[in-house]
């Protein structure tokens, strides 16, 4: 568990986070999002203690980060920014290896954990562990920042904009990896972007900054149905493609077994009205019927998941 507490940053007049307190459970995605200049990078640079607080602080695990030197805490975290930062003169391989060839794993040890994040990433080992970055493409290159990112299995894992620079169709992509690899390995990870969309994509809990302020942390559902103030209203507002699309697939394309309660809709209701029928109940699945016949249940979670598959 990570709680950040009453952190604050301020640099000369400007409040550049203010006062944020949020808890993050362990295993989960939390993605902060907000405008340029809302404060995020600040805020997530103050957990791994690039950027120190004027007040406040962060524990992990109950344990203050401020009791441990910068350097030692780094090794605990992993860190991905934009651009990757990959060494272009490193196989990689070696890029990978960076935090664990630190830690002083033994090469068998490093070698294995390499090649079972490449395979993660569906990158064949044997096709990519020696090639160089410019030998890749931006897709591949920002999968092998993610992979180097993860090598040493860190406690948390900070992402600053990490698909910023990928294309929209491979940006899903990329973001769907990344969901099902923090699955796989159980991680914790903060990820900070720009775009409601992608944080109501990614995020088990979503944290809205504006002006240095946290002004809503929520499931992304709750976000969607109840905005905390106009902002997040607005910063939702711009997601309404995929809702909107949701309204043109009936139930009938997503039913499976498996339990749900209260009020049944029929197969041929839209997922739109379903997913309003969770929101607004506070279900994950509403039962399905076909001609008054029970037939099976729609979950929020596959509704969710198609609303990503036609963004
Ligand atoms: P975001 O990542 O949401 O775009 P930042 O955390 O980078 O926002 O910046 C928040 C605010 O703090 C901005 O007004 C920015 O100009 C200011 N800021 C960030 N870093 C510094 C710095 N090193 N010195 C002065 N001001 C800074
Ligand atoms: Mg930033």
């Amino acid at each position: 568990m990570i709680e950040i507490d009453n952190l604050t940053k301020t640099y000369g007049d400007t409040q550049a986070v203010d006062a944020v307190t949020m808890t993050v459970e362990t295993g989960s995605i939390t993605v902060i999002v907000g405008t340029s200049g809302s404060g995020k990078t600040t805020l997530l640079r103050m957990i791994n203690r690039l950027e120190e607080p004027t007040s406040g602080e962060v524990r992990i695990n109950g344990k203050p980060t401020h009791a441990e030197k910068p350097h030692l805490l780094r090794r605990r975290i992993g860190y991905a920014i934009q651009g990757h930062g990959l060494f272009p003169h490193h196989t990689v391989a070696r890029n990978i290896a960076a935090v664990p060839r630190l830690l002083g794993w033994k090469k068998p040890k490093i070698r294995a954990r390499v090649d079972e994040l490449l395979t993660l990433f569906s990158m064949d080992p044997a096709a990519f562990r020696d090639r160089y970055p410019a030998e890749l493409s931006g897709g591949q290159q920002q999968r092998v920042g993610v992979a180097r990112a993860l090598a040493s299995r860190p406690e948390l894992l900070l992402m600053d904009e990490p698909f910023g620079a990928l294309d929209p169709i491979i940006r899903a992509r990329a973001q769907d990896d990344l969901r099902r690899i923090q699955q796989h390995l159980g991680s914790t990870i903060m990820l900070v972007t720009h775009d409601m969309e992608e944080a109501i994509r990614l995020g088990d809990k979503v944290a809205v900054m504006d002006g240095g302020k946290l002004v809503q942390y929520a499931a992304p559902a709750e976000i969607i149905a109840k905005p905390a103030t106009d902002f997040v209203g607005d910063m939702v507002g711009d997601v309404d493609r995929p809702l909107r699309l949701l309204s043109l697939i009936p139930l009938s394309e997503l039913i499976e077994d498996g339990p749900a309660e209260g009020e049944a809709m029929p197969a041929d209701a839209s997922l739109r009205e379903a997913l309003a029928a969770c929101l607004w109940t506070g279900r994950t699945a509403v039962p399905v019927t076909r001609e008054g016949v029970h037939v099976g249940r729609v979950t929020f979670e596959a509704i969710r998941n198609r609303a990503e598959l036609h963004a």
